[in-house]
């Protein structure tokens, strides 16, 4: 990493992926001088791996999304990752969580015609919500309720319908052995990063953007903001000038909450293959999503989301494990209580520098997206996984929008 710089022809604000992405493409073009800004003491933002027990844990990001067309999946194995392609079995696993088969195949032809009424939704002019194709009283809402908690951070009655439909989906989810968070340190390695850097104001009224940091002035000719929407909706950096265009369309864009509790399990467990999934209950909003010995880890990982997760975090990680040991009880039996014990759990609402998980739309706050991407008087920019139009919420899609911010800048530099 590097030390602080008071004057740079570039400052990238923020080392998550998108701040990385776009520090790589400025490093490539050879071009003006760049710094970036990073608020914490370690690059990575909201992809972060762990290794309490000595195999790596993503707290953040874990699956490359979309992986086949994913670009940082060629670039993994290039630096060496070993990159797991064992499909994960997020769709049809009712059936070893308590449900029949046939409950399972009713399941699956509730989530096609809700995928087509989604389809028809967003033909129509005005946007609405996903709760609003739902069938009355139909017997998997809080299922689907539970589904969106775990996919966007926010139940259903939150999210856009047009912005859902825009997220592009390959269907190919891998995971790498050494973390997602190794990555985007190796990724890193090299570049200019001032850490414990956070920006409090962007002056951009003068020929020079000044940027105030806590460890003093910094001064641009070209900035790209990459933090979260919830760090901008909330002014925890102040535009000078104001900008309301992009303080309302980071209000459009919120983050919802998604946390994982990581589970030590000593042990087999009779009946669950490795990478196993399992839902807690199927008729709950409130429950968890379960993935038993991960890449044949002794361990289970739980992923829970929206409302629910943001209580858990205010109640803390013991209850968080009394809520899940509850769980698998109940599925797998009352043996399970001695195989178990807490590793590590997050808490990215708490977050100071992430304030939640990842974006989704409000109903009506689809075109949010492209408002928040626009650059400001060809001298402000902006990335971030809330500004890309199809991988939004994905550690490439963030990557991919810090490359593009970059390419921007670049081409107005050769302009000038
Ligand atoms: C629990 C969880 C699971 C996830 N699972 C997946 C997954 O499996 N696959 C996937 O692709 N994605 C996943 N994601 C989403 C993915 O992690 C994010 O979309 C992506 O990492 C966001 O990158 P970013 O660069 O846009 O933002 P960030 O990673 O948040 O980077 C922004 C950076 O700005 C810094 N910053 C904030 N404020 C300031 C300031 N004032 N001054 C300076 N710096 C500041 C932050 O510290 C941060 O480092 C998951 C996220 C979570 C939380």
């Amino acid at each position: 990493m590097t030390d602080f710089r008071s004057e740079v022809e570039i400052a990238v604000i923020g080392a998550g992926a998108a701040g990385i992405g776009a520090a790589r493409r400025l490093r490539e073009a050879r071009g003006p001088s760049f710094l970036v800004l990073e608020a914490r003491g370690r690059v990575g933002g909201r992809v972060h791996t762990i290794a309490p027990s000595g195999f790596a844990l993503d707290r953040g990001a874990e699956w490359l999304h979309s992986a086949d067309r994913n670009p940082l999946s060629p670039i993994a194995r290039e630096l060496g990752f070993r990159v797991h392609r064992r499909p994960p079995e997020w769709v049809s696993r009712l059936a070893r969580s308590g449900e029949t088969a046939e409950a399972e195949a009713d399941w699956l032809a509730t989530r096609e015609a809700q995928a087509r009424a989604r389809r028809d939704a967003a033909a129509r002019p005005a946007d609405s919500s996903l709760a609003s194709l739902l069938v009355p009283g139909g017997r998997w809402n809080r299922l689907l309720d539970a589904t969106s908690s775990w996919a966007n951070g926010a139940g259903l009655d939150r999210v856009s319908v047009k912005d859902y439909v825009r997220y592009e989906d390959s269907g190919i989810n891998w995971r790498l052995e050494e973390g997602y968070g190794r990555l985007f340190e190796m990724l890193a390695d090299g570049l200019p990063v001032a850490l414990s850097t956070p920006v409090s104001r962007i002056a951009h009224g003068g020929r020079a953007i000044a940027l105030e940091t806590g460890r003093g002035t910094v001064t641009a000719a070209r900035v790209i903001v990459t933090v979260p929407t919830s760090i901008l909706a909330a002014e925890l950096i102040r535009f000078d000038p104001p900008l309301p265009e992009k303080l309302s369309a980071a209000a459009g864009l919120p983050l919802g909450v998604d946390d994982k509790l990581f589970i030590s399990l000593e042990g087999a467990l009779p009946g669950v293959g490795h990478d196993g999934f399992l839902i807690g209950s199927t008729t709950r909003t409130e429950t968890m999503s379960y993935q038993i010995r991960p890449l044949d880890r002794p361990a289970i990982y739980c992923f829970f989301g929206g409302r629910f997760a943001a209580a858990l975090e205010r109640e803390g990680e013991a209850a968080t494990f009394s809520f899940a040991a509850d769980e698998l009880t109940q599925l797998l039996g009352s043996g399970i209580r001695r195989q178990i014990a807490p590793l590590a759990a997050t808490a990215w609402l708490g977050d100071r520098w992430a304030r939640g998980s990842y974006s989704y739309a409000l109903p009506g706050r689809a075109d949010d997206r492209a408002r928040l991407a626009a650059p400001v008087d060809g001298r402000l920019f902006f990335a971030g996984e809330a500004t890309s139009p199809n991988f939004f919420s994905t550690a490439h899609g963030a990557y991919l929008s810090g490359i593009a911010a970059a390419e921007a800048v670049l081409a107005g530099f050769k302009r000038d």
